[in-house]
């Protein structure tokens, strides 16, 4: 069953690679990020709670954000399998997720590490902007998710490579070229089985 998760920075296209990777695998796709923007877009109490937050850039506490994963996943839909997106991205974050798999005899089987050089996130990102109007893709708030990416998220793929289930994806290149990339690495970890 795969349970898996795809890093990387803003900009490196995980979200889009994301959703191929979901569905070619018939499994959900449980992306904080998405989660967060839903709420704040209808005004509900989470929403409320974390849109200062997210507009600046900094990371919701890991209370509160692993609290919401560990709801979806215990979901009916995700008992075979899912994609996590934006989650664990720091060291706590990986604590309380091993703890809540751990209590259902599961572990992550997969994570797909998607990397693109700095200047290429920061195109993408500064195009999303024009293209989507997040609030979220200020210069300011770039500079500060991306800065928390190396220091709080790049740690959580030191502890995933010691246990040996990281694989490394060059994120540059077209749509097709990443997610044939991204299959071919399942593929040789027997994904799908
Ligand atoms: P994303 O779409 O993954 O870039 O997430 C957008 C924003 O949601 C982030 O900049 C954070 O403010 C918040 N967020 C998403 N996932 C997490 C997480 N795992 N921990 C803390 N904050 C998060």
């Amino acid at each position: 069953m795969p349970r898996l998760l795809i890093v990387g920075p803003q900009g490196s296209g995980k979200g889009t690679q994301g959703v191929r990777v979901a569905d070619a695998l018939a499994i959900p796709i449980v992306s904080t990020g998405d989660v967060f923007r839903a709420n704040v877009k209808d005004g509900t109490e989470l929403g409320l709670k974390v849109k200062a937050i997210i507009d600046a850039g900094d990371l919701v506490p890991d209370e509160l954000t692993s609290a919401i994963v560990r709801d979806r996943l215990e979901q009916v839909d995700a008992a075979g399998g899912f994609l996590l997106d934006g989650y664990p991205r720091n060291v706590g974050q990986v604590g309380d997720l091993d703890g809540f798999l751990s209590g259902r005899g599961e572990q992550l089987t997969g994570v797909l590490e998607l990397s693109v050089p700095r200047a290429v996130s920061i195109e993408r990102l500064s195009l999303r902007a024009s293209e989507q109007g997040r609030a979220d893709d200020t210069e300011e708030a770039i500079a500060k998710r991306l800065s928390l990416y190396e220091s709080e998220t790049a740690p959580i793929l030191d502890v995933y490579r010691e246990r040996g289930i990281v694989d490394a994806i060059d994120g540059v290149g077209s749509l097709d070229e990443i997610a044939q990339r991204i299959s071919a690495a399942l593929a040789a970890r027997g994904i799908p089985g």
